[in-house]
């Protein structure tokens, strides 16, 4: 069977395949300009993005992968800026730390937004980036390497509500399909979007705030892009329709005197 006949058939078989990368983008997610979530410490996202942003760099730098960090040239990169600066890398990496909807949070005299509604990781990718199934088995294989180091998805964004509603492919590795979300859609090769933990809850925000939960992810996306030439024959299907899915129950209340309003 020639190579053609071959590509054909595995297009036929629903299966594609993820090589080891060699050259990864790692986007840290929003700027000073543009901060994203406050946490509830009052520490605007984007800072949490760049600390992670950076270990992650030096961790995959020192194990021989080439890394491109979309905020090398510029501390206010555009979309653009961004998506062009992952055009010949085999993988880019979105690096963000999450939130919830304005209802369930408490505002602090310091200016933090508090609340317990949510705790842990979650994974987006896009249909409508062009290597969708390459995406996708990144996601699984980042997903899973944090669970194996004790790690949970948080399943907030798939509530029936304004703002979430986000359809959830894989409940128990916590990754959503959010089609519209622009650095995935925009840019040409496999990207995924890591919300590395909820900031506005001060558990959360206390790890994420480490350096050892730095390092976890770290060693969680090494893991994911050094896992060799591997076709991913059933891993890399579509997933079937899910049943509606259990949202976790709250976590306990807030303690901390830092965390009351
Ligand atoms: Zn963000």
């Amino acid at each position: 069977m020639n190579l053609k006949s071959v590509l054909a058939l595995m297009i036929f078989m629903g299966m594609t395949t993820v090589t080891s990368a060699s050259q990864i983008t790692l986007d840290s997610g929003h700027s000073r300009r543009s901060p994203g979530a406050i946490s509830c410490s009052s520490k605007h996202e984007y800072l949490y993005n760049q600390e992670l942003a950076n270990t992650v760099s030096v961790s995959l730098k020192k194990a021989g992968i080439g890394v491109k960090l979309t905020t090398e040239h510029s501390h206010e990169p555009s979309l653009a800026e961004r998506a062009a600066l992952a055009r010949d890398s085999d993988l880019l990496i979105s690096l963000h730390h999450d939130s919830v909807q304005p209802q369930f949070i408490t505002r602090t005299r310091q200016g933090g937004a508090c609340s317990n509604k949510a705790s842990g990781f979650s994974v987006f990718v896009s249909a409508r980036n062009p290597d969708y199934l390459k995406s996708l088995e990144y996601a699984k294989r980042l997903a899973r390497s944090l669970k194996a180091k004790g790690l949970t998805p948080t399943l907030h964004h798939a509530e029936p509500i304004s703002g979430e509603n986000r359809k959830l492919l894989f409940p128990e590795l916590g990754i959503y399909q959010y089609d519209e979300l622009r650095i995935l859609k925009t840019i040409k090769t496999p990207a995924i979007l890591l919300e590395a933990a909820v900031i506005v809850n001060p558990i959360d925000e206390q790890r994420a705030a480490s350096q050892s939960f730095r390092n976890v992810i770290a060693d969680a996306i090494l893991e994911t892009i050094k896992q060799g030439t591997a076709p991913c024959k059933e891993s890399c299907q579509l997933p079937s329709p899910h049943s509606p899915v259990h949202i976790s129950p709250l976590l306990p209340a807030l303690t901390s005197p830092r965390q009351q309003p």
